[in-house]
């Protein structure tokens, strides 16, 4: 592991100016096989607690992100665009600059302990994915978890990562005395597919656990089927082998979200798009010709496909067992049109 306390002119002191100011930053490049190429940058930051702007077209209007930065390098991701407000490189500088907020549990138990906060709703994993894996080395989240618990503040989290499991006690007491939402995300079971524009994710079927092991356990936890990858992943046998199989994980919900491509995630999608299916090229810039959104029509389509199949499998809040104080703001419904701040997490 090599690690250094920045000063002016190191390789990332740009970076570090553009985020913390003149605030000391340690940059830690480790050289375990798992994290083979990523650095670390290990800040104090001196919030925590985010509002969201816009809040009115979201579910949530406060955010906890512990990190920036995402090693499940998900080529669509729409947060590759905020690295570059850092003056970091939102293509393999997204997936391998990981900025990690380490004081954020105490940051945070701060401010729920302050009398200015009135417990609202906290959303998490609406940026970059809190269960990545650099959350196994630095386990930020059992802190957060514990202080939410305590302050019995509700929270929801958002996640492609098996790691929440590692957390499953922290949130069954969360769930006893607060609101609790649980959602991952699964856009497709098509293992090839996820090995090329999901790299680093764990694999769809090992996220499906998490949804079964959640259920096992009486937590409600919700499916988002994002995205929904037009020519690639969006055949009715293929909308209809992901929907079986999210009911089969015994999901309480399933909320389809076409591809988006925004500014920073545009190009590189665009880019691994001529490198694997090059022939897709030019029927992507008819369909996102408009912008980042695909048509309306195209998302009706796709909505309504999911939501019969949805029917078709059982899948409701409905169904059996008896859940516990949980299922309060998974992702919303994702808007037919104009920004989201959901991240496909
Ligand atoms: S979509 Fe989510 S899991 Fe994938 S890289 Fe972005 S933040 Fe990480």
């Amino acid at each position: 592991m090599r690690w250094e306390n920045l000063a002016a002119g190191s390789e990332h002191s740009r970076a570090d100016a553009a985020l913390f100011g003149a605030e000391a930053v340690t940059t830690r490049t480790i050289d375990t096989p798992e994290f083979r190429g990523v650095t670390f940058h290990e800040i104090r930051a001196r919030s925590i607690v985010n509002r969201v702007p816009g809040a009115s077209r979201m579910p949530f209007e406060w955010t906890v992100n512990p990190y920036r930065g995402c090693t499940h390098a998900c080529v669509y991701c729409f947060a590759r665009k905020t690295h570059g407000y850092l003056d970091l490189d939102t293509g393999l500088g997204f997936d391998s600059q990981i900025v990690v907020k380490v004081n954020a549990p105490e940051l945070l138990r701060h401010r729920l302990a302050s009398r200015h906060w009135q417990g609202e709703h906290i959303a998490m994993g609406t940026n970059v994915d809190c269960y990545q894996r650099a959350e196994g080395r630095y386990r930020l989240m059992p802190g957060i978890l514990a202080a939410l618990r305590d302050h019995a503040n509700p929270f929801s989290i958002l996640t492609k990562g098996t790691l929440l499991l590692r957390d499953l006690e922290l949130l069954e007491q969360a769930a006893e005395v607060t609101d609790v939402g649980v959602s991952v995300s699964v856009g497709f079971t098509d293992e090839r597919l996820w090995r090329t524009v999901e790299p680093g994710a764990p694999a769809p079927e090992r996220r499906l656990e998490v949804v079964r092991t959640l259920a096992e356990h009486g937590l409600d936890c919700g499916v988002l089927m994002a995205p929904v990858i037009p020519f690639l992943s969006d055949g009715p046998d293929q909308l209809r082998a992901t929907v079986r199989a999210v009911a089969a994980a015994g999901a309480t919900s399933v909320t389809p979200l076409v591809l988006h491509l925004r500014p920073g995630a545009r190009e590189w999608f665009t880019s691994w798009l001529g490198q694997h299916h090059p022939y897709l090229v030019d029927r992507y810039e008819r369909l996102y010709a408009e912008g980042a959104y695909a048509p309306k029509w195209y998302q009706r389509r796709i909505t309504r496909q999911v939501h019969e199949l949805a029917r078709e499998y059982g899948i409701g809040p409905a169904r059996g067992g008896t859940p516990r104080r949980t299922g309060t703001p998974g992702p919303a419904e994702a808007p037919l049109s104009g920004p989201t701040q959901l991240s496909l997490t």
